[in-house]
């Protein structure tokens, strides 16, 4: 923090290699930071497992890692996964298989730019396992914090959650318990899943926490108006520099890499609906939900008679496989209701018919929410979603949760209330407050267009 703002630096000739975390709220911003580290001159490889393979982008070096590695539970599934431990089986599995892939890497380096070693290597901050490998090839690490800030501040917290005997809770009658050092957060938004073992969560916490420790540098992707009390809590915590450069795919030229195709159809039919009058809903790359669920969904959409773009991945209903929309939901909301396999996210959320989002509340969604002015209905399912939903509620107040049983009456009355209710109309002008605050912080002289000078300046540092 005791760094002072440079003039834009630019990276020369110098290789910048990245190994994102195979899944596509990882893979998005760790590829938007490639595409800033690239824009300012830097070379680009990405190291990425093998399995969930992103698309090459046109001038960088795509490696894969651990090719043939089993990888069926290294995805997790169901609406309450076990990300933690495919976590902790990612970094095991795919440890060996790096080692060889980054000595190559370096000795090409070496050999391409007479001696000249790769400047560093960027981490998602879950694969502590790569940093101790890079540790011992002697390739300096940065970490980049896919999540948001007040996550990361709360998993820093939680080994002391534990001493305190609070965690894991004792009995139900405990998790809505207040935490009284990290407002507004309470007990149960700690419980990332409740199909992983306490041991697993706070081993792979652990390891998130020690790689930024153990890093030159953590990169977050949000902004100091969003998060300066949790962005201040980072840097007193891990004692190295830390750099909130967000929102990256603001400050990117927009790279992505979609693991599924968006069906850019829906952007038309957006063209043709009121400002400020549909509701997008999506649950993000991973989440799912029961047939049931799907069902009252459904009605709850249709019974609200408001236009929604509704995104069903073809993975997102748990069971049989197959997306059954109920007989006569068609009919219904012929004309004011679209279904998509996959949507162009960003696009959607930044159109004029957009008025509303159904979340999980993934970082990636709530951030390109939040930046884009649109209010949100919440139903987080796991991870650090129930993180980001509180914050929406509690802290930004541009959402509110849907909690219960997800029930028709229930989702319709969330729906009239984000649209036509008054406290939804201030939910939406503070979304639009907070889409100004955003758009400054990566003009020249905003915070996060400071950070990423600085950010630049500490990876030219770094002996060739
Ligand atoms: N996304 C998208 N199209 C969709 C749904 C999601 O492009 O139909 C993108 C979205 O813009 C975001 C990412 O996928 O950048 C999901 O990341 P997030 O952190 O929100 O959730 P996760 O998928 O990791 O649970």
């Amino acid at each position: 923090a005791a760094e002072k703002a440079p003039a834009p630096a630019s990276g020369g000739t110098r290789r910048v290699l990245l190994f994102p975390l195979p899944f596509q709220g990882h893979l998005n911003p760790m590829l938007q930071l490639a595409d800033v580290l690239h824009a300012r001159g830097f070379h680009i490889t990405v190291f990425h497992a093998a399995f969930n393979a992103p698309d090459p982008v046109a001038g960088y070096r795509f490696v894969p890692v651990g090719a043939g590695v089993p990888a069926a539970d290294l995805v997790p599934t169901g609406s309450d996964g076990d990300f933690a431990g495919a976590l902790l089986r990612i970094n095991e599995r795919l440890q060996g298989a790096f080692q060889d892939c980054l000595r190559e890497e370096v000795l090409l380096e070496e050999e391409e730019e007479e001696g000249a070693r790769p400047a560093c290597l960027v981490l998602d901050s879950n694969l502590r396992g790569m940093q101790v490998v890079a540790g011992r090839l002697g390739v300096p690490t940065l970490v980049l914090r896919t999540g948001g800030a007040a996550c990361l501040a709360a998993y820093m917290a939680f080994p002391a959650l534990c001493d305190k005997g609070l965690l894991p809770p004792k009995d139900h009658s405990q998790l809505n318990m207040p935490l009284d050092d990290l407002p507004p957060l309470r007990l149960q938004d700690m419980i990332f899943s409740t199909t992983t073992p306490h041991e697993t969560m706070t081993t792979c916490l652990e390891r998130i926490v020690e790689s930024a420790k153990c890093s030159s540098g953590v990169i977050l992707n949000t902004f100091t108006d969003l998060e300066d009390v949790d962005i201040q809590k980072i840097i007193d915590g891990v004692g190295v520099p830390v750099y909130a450069i967000g929102p990256l795919y603001k400050i990117s030229s927009g790279a992505q890499s979609s693991l599924l195709s968006p069906d850019k159809t829906c952007l038309d039919w957006l063209d043709k609906q009121e400002a400020e009058s549909v509701l997008f809903v999506s649950l993000g790359s991973l989440a799912s939900m029961g047939q049931e669920e799907l069902v009252e969904t459904a009605w709850g959409l249709a019974n609200s008679r408001l236009p929604f773009l509704w995104v069903i991945r073809p993975d997102a209903v748990q069971g049989s496989g197959k997306v059954g929309l109920p007989d006569g939901f068609e009919e219904e909301t012929r004309g004011r209701g679209m279904v998509v396999n996959w949507a162009p996210q960003q696009d959607v959320l930044g159109h004029q018919a957009v008025g509303g989002f159904w979340t999980h509340n993934g970082w990636n969604s709530t951030l390109e929410s939040i930046c884009e002015g649109v209010p949100m209905i919440c139903r987080p399912h796991f991870a650090d979603q129930m993180i980001n939903a509180r914050y929406v509620e509690q802290v930004w107040k541009v959402g509110f949760e849907l909690e219960g049983k997800l029930e028709r009456g229930n989702i319709e009355r969330g729906i009239i209330k984000l649209f036509r209710g008054e406290e939804g109309g201030e939910m939406r002008r503070r979304a639009n407050d907070l889409k100004d605050k955003a758009t400054l912080c990566i003009k020249k002289g905003g915070s996060s267009q400071t950070m990423v000078d600085l950010l630049i300046n500490r990876i030219m540092s770094s002996p060739s």
